[in-house]
């Protein structure tokens, strides 16, 4: 029996960083296994690798909240191990303070308030502080401390670690999945195609949640800005550059950089830092997030007994979800080994 062996094989379909965390964790879980990523593109030509990759459950639909907490909460602890293992650097995670803020009657989800450090509810006097030139000041916030996990950075680096530990890269685009599971030695396969499930498993509640950034040096800013408004925009700091956000239009998908957004962008930013006027633009971007109504991370048996593991739908924060979602799937392949011997 293969599994008893720990020689069976594994296909992560999907290159983007749900698929390096899944096949990672397959990898070092079970280092006999012969484990391949098979997507058609790589970084930096992912969904997140335009992303300032902020910690922070953000547009993932009505997943649970425990589930969204429980997923983040492992992608928090992996962060922690790479910021104290002195790989920091090379795979792009900073631990940086934050700010999310509302106005009027807006709520700020707290659910997760424990998982970051040093959470709490700001004063009006320093709420005053970054409503910059905003015509009504912000009336609540949260200040706290979290990590940026840039995924230009960090996903080169998850594959290096993947690369190292025997896993196989393979650029591929694939039509027919049943035909690649019918056809192929895989014993299991990871779905980790993101917005690729609406023509791969034809998921009709998967839909794009289009999103335009621009990217500005400004070496002085070192605070994450959340205006958590429905509208409002946001400032991260990576380490080359400055995320400037940003769109959220849902079942949008233009990747085309649209002028209108460009200035909402820009303009919104320097109301709440008029600095920024002096920043100089290095680029834009837009990715279309995987919006769905949950994300789908679930298993089920497929022809001749082969196992296929959904983890796909990661909505707005895909990067926050990974590493957790990736500890799932190998629970749930464990099981399903376990009932298999
Ligand atoms: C502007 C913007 C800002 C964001 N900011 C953040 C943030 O700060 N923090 C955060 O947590 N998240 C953020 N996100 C969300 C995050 O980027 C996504 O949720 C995440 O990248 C999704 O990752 P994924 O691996 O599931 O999908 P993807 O990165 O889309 O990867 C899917 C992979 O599957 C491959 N594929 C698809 N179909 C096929 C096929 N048929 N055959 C072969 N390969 C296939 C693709 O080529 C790709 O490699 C942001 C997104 C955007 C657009």
């Amino acid at each position: 029996m293969r599994f008893a062996s720990c020689i069976f094989q594994v296909a992560v379909l999907g290159g983007g960083i749900n698929g390096f965390c899944c096949a990672i964790q397959v990898k070092e879980k079970w280092p006999g296994a012969k484990v391949s990523i098979i997507s058609d593109l790589y970084t930096p030509n992912t969904t997140g690798d335009g992303s300032a990759g902020l910690w922070g459950p953000y547009l993932m639909g009505d997943t649970p909240a425990g589930k969204v907490n429980e997923w983040s909460l492992g992608m928090h602890k992996f962060l922690k191990q790479i910021w104290i293992s002195g790989d920091s650097g090379e795979a792009g995670v900073c631990l940086i303070p934050c700010v999310r803020l509302a106005t009027g009657g807006n709520q700020l989800d707290v659910s997760w308030r424990d998982i970051v450090y040093g959470c709490r509810a700001m004063k009006q006097t320093e709420l005053d502080a970054y409503s910059g030139t905003r015509s009504s000041k912000f009336t609540s916030g949260l200040h706290f401390v979290t990590y940026t996990s840039e995924p230009a950075k960090l996903l080169p680096y998850l594959e290096k670690r993947f690369r190292s530990s025997g896993g196989n890269v393979i650029k591929q685009k694939i039509n027919d999945l049943e035909e690649l599971i019918r056809n192929s030695n895989y014993d299991v396969f990871v779905n980790c195609v993101g917005l690729g499930a609406l023509d791969l498993v034809n998921d009709k509640m998967v839909h794009s949640i289009r999103g335009q950034v621009s990217r500005v040096k400004a070496d002085w800013i070192y605070y994450a800005i959340l205006d958590e408004s429905f509208n409002g925009n946001y400032i991260i700091p990576n380490l080359d550059s400055v995320v400037l956000g940003g769109t959220h239009q849902e079942n949008n998908y233009n990747l085309n950089i649209c002028p209108n957004d460009k200035s909402f962008i820009i303009n919104g930013c320097q109301i709440h830092l008029p600095g920024l006027k002096h920043a100089q633009h290095l680029k834009d971007w837009v990715g279309l997030r995987p919006g769905r109504k949950q994300v789908r991370l679930e298993m089920e048996k497929t022809y001749n007994n082969k196992i296929l593991i959904h983890n796909y739908g990661h909505g707005g924060c895909g990067v926050t979800l990974s590493w957790g979602c990736a500890s799932e799937v190998v629970e749930l392949l464990q099981k399903s080994m376990k009932s298999k011997l």
